[in-house]
């Protein structure tokens, strides 16, 4: 029997807040464990799997320097902080018997290994999830840039962005009854009509390189792999 999945590498870039739960701040281990098991659940399937998690469920660089801090500093500690929410992870998939590396783009070798593209495909050609940590390395960027980026590099198929809403819509769906969402949307449209997929350079690096974003919900269980199946609603910018 064939896998039901089209795809074989991916990207899959969630935010910090995505591992937080109902806290409102840091880490809940149940949350990290449960997203732990939708990408085990893709990787049983044979799928390599490329991770870059945020770190705004910990620190957000625009905050700090809207309290003053500097803006290079306070992102350097939001890149900090997206390594702790790697190790997190790294520790919730070994924990369910899934090998994983820690790759950051800043050096700090006791914790993770440093990036070497090359080295990161040969951990994905033996199947181990490489969590990309620390964004791109450099302030005034995120992680959905750090995704997009990693994504290009790693050649992966498609960048899914795990979400709370199962898709894009032309306005919130959790403020209004009305809001509707798009089967498919074009890159142009997306970032024309600002409409919250991604932040705008991560959509133009897509966009450039013909990588398509698929935003789901990473609230239904089971959803990564059903999405991948082409299974469930989701929103395809192309
Ligand atoms: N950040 C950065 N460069 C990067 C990626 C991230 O400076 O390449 C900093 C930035 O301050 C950002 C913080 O890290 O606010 C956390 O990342 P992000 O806001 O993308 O996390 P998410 O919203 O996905 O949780």
């Amino acid at each position: 029997q064939t896998s039901p999945v089209k795809y074989s590498r991916v990207m899959l870039k969630i935010s910090g807040e995505a591992l937080m739960g109902d806290q409102g701040f840091g880490l809940h281990p149940p949350t990290v464990e449960r997203i732990a098991r939708e990408v085990k659940a893709v990787h049983d399937l044979g799928v390599e799997i490329c991770m870059v998690i945020g770190g705004g469920n910990i620190f957000r660089g625009l905050s700090g320097s809207a309290q003053g801090m500097e803006r290079t500093t306070a992102d350097y500690m939001g890149m900090l902080a997206t390594v702790m929410n790697a190790l997190a992870m790294q520790s919730a998939l070994e924990g369910l018997g899934v090998f994983t590396r820690v790759i950051s783009a800043i050096r700090m070798d006791e914790v993770a290994e440093p990036y070497i593209r090359r080295r990161a495909v040969r951990h994905l050609e033996k199947k181990r999830v490489c969590i990309f940590a620390a964004g791109t390395g450099n302030p005034y960027f995120t992680t959905d840039t750090a995704g997009a980026l990693r994504a290009n590099e790693m050649a992966c198929e498609a960048i899914f962005k795990g979400t709370k809403v199962d898709g894009v819509y032309d306005k919130d769906p959790h403020k209004f009854a009305d809001a509707k969402r798009y089967d498919t949307v074009s890159y142009d449209e997306a970032l024309a009509k600002r409409l919250g997929v991604m932040d705008a350079a991560a959509i133009a690096l897509a966009r450039d390189n013909n990588l398509p974003i698929i935003v789901f919900s990473l609230d239904e269980p089971g959803g990564f792999r059903g999405i991948l199946a082409g299974e469930g609603t989701y929103t395809k910018v192309h």
